[in-house]
């Protein structure tokens, strides 16, 4: 919750003397982003959200706009800007494969190009910043579960490697400007996160499902539905992103975060069908190229470091998102939503 904007003019302004620390969210208009927002104003940090609006949206941070500690700047991370803020998480870039594989050039161009920007911009300021990377970086995953020594498996000519390369260059740069101008960072590996906010056609697995069951649709259930994922709930995630940046003299990861419960899709599809109440039957679409065939995070590291473990199953996380998508659909025409296929 923003703080209560009525306090605010009653007290003449006093309460932005608690608006010391200056923090910039990019890709804030996004599914995680504006979750984060959310959270940083809560704890009364002045937040800046940068985003180009490319997959994130107004409506996803609409209720923070004219609260006293929130700023929203249209800007595009391949471009450089100046600022003056204290803490940067570097969110922007597209998630979805649906999306990061629309352009793939300016794909890697927003993890390169946007890392660069947001370093020296860190570097300039003396800001701490923090990188949001991916499970992506282990590919088709030689080890399982992932630990973060795990150095991947992905291929760099594929549909996926603007995605995948993309934010593995973005870890090199934030260790070389680490090692080569001591910029404080520090790089989370997130592992598949849902939640409310997800777009509808945002073409991601959960989304996907829930959005088609709900529409009484059937399931595009990708290759057999053998291959897992691990199912991180947002506001978990969201907890060990920001418990990672307050610590003070930490390392500098990589620092793997998400759910280690680990299901196939083809369970995801009955579990989404079942919490939906839905009639949808599932049907069976190609398998992409490089879909990794299982993913399951290694915790252990975040568990010693932050003392964090999620603690949303993906029965109460699904429940939630399902509510959300529910009221959400009330106020879209049925034929204007069309999900992103695999
Ligand atoms: P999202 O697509 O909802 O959010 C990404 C945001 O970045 C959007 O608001 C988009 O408009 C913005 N953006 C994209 N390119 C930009 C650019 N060039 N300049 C400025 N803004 C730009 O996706 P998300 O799920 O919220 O992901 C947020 C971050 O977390 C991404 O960096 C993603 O790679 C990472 N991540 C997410 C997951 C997940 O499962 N959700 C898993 C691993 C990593
Ligand atoms: N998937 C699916 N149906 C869909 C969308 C995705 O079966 O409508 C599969 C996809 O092939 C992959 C898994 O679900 O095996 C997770 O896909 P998502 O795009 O959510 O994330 P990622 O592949 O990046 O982990």
């Amino acid at each position: 919750m923003a703080p209560d904007r009525r306090a605010y003019a009653a007290d003449g302004g006093a309460q932005m003397k608690h608006y010391t620390d200056r923090v910039l969210v990019t890709g804030g208009a996004g599914f995680i982003g504006s979750h984060l927002c959310e959270r940083l104003m809560a704890d009364g940090s002045d937040v800046i959200c940068l985003d180009n609006l490319f997959t994130g949206a107004k409506a996803n941070i609409g209720h923070l706009l004219g609260e006293p500690n929130f700023e929203f700047i249209r800007h595009d991370v391949t471009e450089p800007l100046r600022l003056e803020v204290d803490r940067i998480f570097n969110l922007a870039c597209p998630a979805s494969p649906v999306h990061y594989k629309h352009d793939p050039v300016q794909t890697v161009k927003t993890s390169v190009h946007g890392a660069i920007n947001m370093l020296d911009l860190a570097r300039r300021c003396g800001a701490r910043i923090l990188q949001a990377s991916t499970s992506e970086v282990y590919g088709d995953p030689l080890s399982h579960p992932q630990k973060e020594d795990d150095w991947g498996n992905v291929n760099p000519v594929g549909p996926r490697a603007c995605y995948d390369e993309g934010k593995r260059c973005a870890e090199t740069l934030f260790f070389d400007y680490h090692r080569q101008h001591g910029v404080d960072i520090r790089v989370v590996r997130i592992f598949n996160t849902y939640g409310p906010r997800m777009h509808p056609s945002d073409g991601r697995v959960v989304s996907n499902f829930i959005v088609q069951a709900l529409l009484g649709r059937p399931l595009t259930l990708a290759g057999d539905g053998s291959q897992t994922r691990s199912f991180c709930y947002v506001d978990d995630l969201v907890d060990g992103l920001l418990a990672y940046m307050a610590l003070d003299d930490a390392p500098p990861g990589p620092v793997n975060l998400g759910n280690p419960d680990e299901t196939t899709i083809a369970a995801l599809a009955e579990a989404v069908v079942s919490l939906s109440g839905s009639g949808s039957e599932t049907v069976l679409v190609p398998l992409e190229t490089d879909d990794p065939s299982r993913r399951r995070p290694d915790i252990s590291r975040a568990a010693d470091l932050l003392g964090w473990t999620p603690a949303t199953g993906l029965a109460d996380g699904l429940g939630a998102t399902i509510d959300w998508f529910r009221e959400l659909l009330r106020t879209i025409p049925e034929h204007r939503i069309d999900v992103a296929r695999p």
